[in-house]
């Protein structure tokens, strides 16, 4: 029996989330008038603490376009007590200067079981805003576009689940976060790049079914002796790195470090010299601080890491995930004026989808 086996459809499907209706937050919460965005000598006060920590990675002249958004949003988060989770591959003054929590989607889903405020935006795509509404669901949760796709979520459906378990009776369905709240109601428990393997092998069976990502399930399935049947999703911008192009790098400096995301193909994965989600990439660069790195992932995440630690040198081939980056500052004011937009899921399906969201956030680290 091979180690694994690839199942299912590579057919294009639209990247953005089904939109779900429109939800009546802005009733809830009245609407707050806009507030003035001059750059003026006390926003320059106001916000100077922030722009320390980044300042390696914005120039100062761009800092007065970001400062009046950035004072903004933190007065109107105390307004509206809200908090903005805000995941590692977004721009670093989202990431730096408004977030309250950062991490990976494991930590972003930790996050948000613990959250104590009446409000969270999501600054991050629309599968993650639905993971914070799945463990919130009497909180309103606002992602700042709801276009925010991933091509993993828009991979697979939850119809194509009931076909997989229709075709493996017995196996256990394990989904990737990157899955929307249909996805995530029709298996049996979620996982994240940090703790796959540990979810694969916490069921205690000879054959596990793992999608939406080919090159996870590929990846898990290298490390494990857990027959693997996957899907064929895979992340557009993880896709896009070469083993090629790491060897250029490679061979221009021997030195350098490279450490790459699984959701990367194989033989990228081959040239890494360390393989972890996003979170342990970031505790990797932490704990070896190496003199140059590439880290084989979305780009702004090194310029986060970047503004930490500015005395290690960042070589960035720039994968640009489109959907994160239509989260800006502008957006996420709106959604703290304008309560949009409200992430809504109906609670039939959300409640399915939390057996599998927290079955995975309950297995012991
Ligand atoms: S980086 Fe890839 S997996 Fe992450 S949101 Fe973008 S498309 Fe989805």
């Amino acid at each position: 029996m091979p180690a694994l086996e690839t199942f299912g459809t590579t057919l294009e499907r639209p990247t953005a989330p089904t939109l779900a209706p429109r939800a009546p937050a802005a009733r809830k919460h009245r609407v707050l008038p806009m507030p003035a965005l001059d750059w003026n000598d006390d926003v320059a006060r106001e916000t100077a603490h922030l722009y320390e920590r980044i300042k390696t990675v914005i120039p100062s002249v761009e800092w007065p376009f970001f400062a009046p958004y950035v004072a903004a949003i933190n007065r109107l988060k105390k307004v509206r007590n809200a908090v903005i989770l805000a995941h590692n591959y977004q721009t670093p003054e989202i990431y730096n200067c408004v977030a309250d929590y950062v991490g990976d989607s494991l930590q972003l889903a930790r996050e948000a079981t613990k959250v104590d405020a009446d409000v969270t935006v999501q600054c991050g795509v629309h599968f993650m805003a639905e993971t914070s509404k799945i463990l919130n669901p009497d909180k309103t949760v606002l992602i700042p576009d709801l276009k925010a796709g991933c091509s993993l979520a828009a991979s697979i459906t939850g119809a194509d689940v009931r076909l997989l378990r229709e075709r493996y009776p017995g196996v256990p369905v394990v989904a990737y976060v990157n899955t929307s709240a249909d996805v995530k109601a029709e298996v049996d428990i979620c996982c994240t790049s940090s703790n796959a393997l540990q979810v694969v092998e916490s069921l205690g069976s000879d054959t596990v079914i793992f999608l939406p990502d080919r090159h996870l399930a590929n990846y898990v399935a290298s490390q494990t002796k857990v027959r693997i049947i996957a899907w064929k999703g895979a992340c557009e911008v993880h896709e896009r790195f070469t083993a090629d192009e790491l060897r250029v790098y490679r061979e221009g400096d021997p030195s350098l470090a490279i450490i790459a995301h699984p959701e990367c193909p194989k033989d990228v994965l081959e040239e890494a010299d360390f393989t972890g989600s996003t979170a342990h990439m970031i505790d990797w660069v932490r704990t070896h601080k190496p003199k140059r790195i590439v880290m084989v992932t979305e780009c702004s995440m090194a310029d986060n890491v970047q503004a930490e630690l500015p005395e290690v040198e960042f070589v960035r081939p720039c994968n640009l995930c489109p959907h994160m980056k239509r989260i800006t500052l502008p957006k996420i004011l709106d959604s703290l004026v304008y309560m949009k937009e409200e992430v809504v899921i109906d609670p039939a399906i959300a409640a399915r989808a939390r057996r599998s969201v927290e079955r995975m956030v309950h297995l012991k680290s």
